[in-house]
């Protein structure tokens, strides 16, 4: 199995400085103090979970005898899905965006799971089901790009439109280069069925902190005057770093109905 990454466990983090700490376990805080004076924060710190929170999602993505977590099965279409048995979260985002890899660090604490990737050109795209034990499933949707073919798209939008146990949708964004062209195609669509979403900026450690604030509040101030259905929160990953990895494990924990009460640190 793979050695997990030397912060994929949130104890390693506590170990670090606090400052280091800030960084890895709340990104987007780790943003505020370089902002102007008088810039609304409010939706830096929605959802904000203490450290008992953050560690009761840590053990939802951590398998063990009792608690597997495993890749179910793959589907090209809506009948080969498995039935919606448990509450459901979603990965969408353009080719390239970090996706496998995010959710390579999202279960890094589960090593048996095995991340399909299926990126050769011509290859079938799918729907890769994953279970968390009893509690809820993940779904890695295979990568959209500008030559998406349009039974993929067809795909794309039946899950989303069908699938009732699917309780939030996680749309990935490059934080280096911001919002593309796919990316608006995608928040249209998702606007369009009215099904709750929320953005993840990913690859965060290549992006200076100048173009990542940058993009941060361009990003922000688009969800604000553009969406119905977009968490107001932007969620900020680095997959190597670690950064951002177990708030969004704590984000899906909430979402799924897993966390029943999220108290503020
Ligand atoms: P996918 O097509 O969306 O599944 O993208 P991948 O996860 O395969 O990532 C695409 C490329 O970006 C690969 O070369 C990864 O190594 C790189 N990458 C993904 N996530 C990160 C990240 O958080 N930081 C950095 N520096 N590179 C990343």
């Amino acid at each position: 199995g793979r050695a997990s990454a030397p912060l994929a466990a949130l104890s390693q983090v506590l170990r670090l400085e606090r400052s280091r700490r800030t960084a890895i376990v709340f990104p987007l805080q780790k943003l505020e103090r370089y902002l102007a004076p008088g810039t609304d924060t409010a939706r830096f710190r929605l959802f904000q979970p203490g450290l008992a929170a953050l560690q009761r999602a840590e053990a939802l993505f951590r398998s063990d005898r009792g608690h597997p977590i495993d890749y179910v099965s793959s589907a090209v279409r809506m009948d080969h899905a498995p039935p919606p048995a448990l509450p459901e979260v979603c990965f969408i985002g353009r080719s390239n965006v970090g996706k496998s890899s995010l959710i390579r660090a999202l279960f890094s604490l589960a090593p048996e799971v095995e991340i399909r990737v299926s990126k050769t050109p011509g290859h079938t795209k799918k729907m890769n089901f994953f279970k968390v034990g009893k509690y809820f499933t993940l779904v890695d949707m295979p990568g959209y790009g500008y030559r998406a073919p349009q039974d993929f798209v067809e795909m794309v939008e039946a899950y989303l439109q069908e699938r009732h146990n699917l309780k939030r949708t996680f749309l990935l964004v490059d934080s280096v280069v911001g919002l593309q062209k796919t990316d608006h195609i995608a928040v249209e669509m998702l606007e369009e069925f009215g099904i709750p979403y929320v953005m993840v900026l990913t690859k965060i450690d290549r992006a200076s902190r100048g173009l990542l604030l940058k993009n941060v509040l361009e990003i922000q101030e688009f969800v604000k005057e553009n969406t119905q259905g977009c968490f107001p929160q932007l969620f900020l990953v680095s997959s190597v770093e670690f950064s951002g990895v177990h708030l969004l494990r704590c984000f899906v924990a909430h979402v799924t109905g897993n966390l029943p009460t999220v108290e503020a640190c």
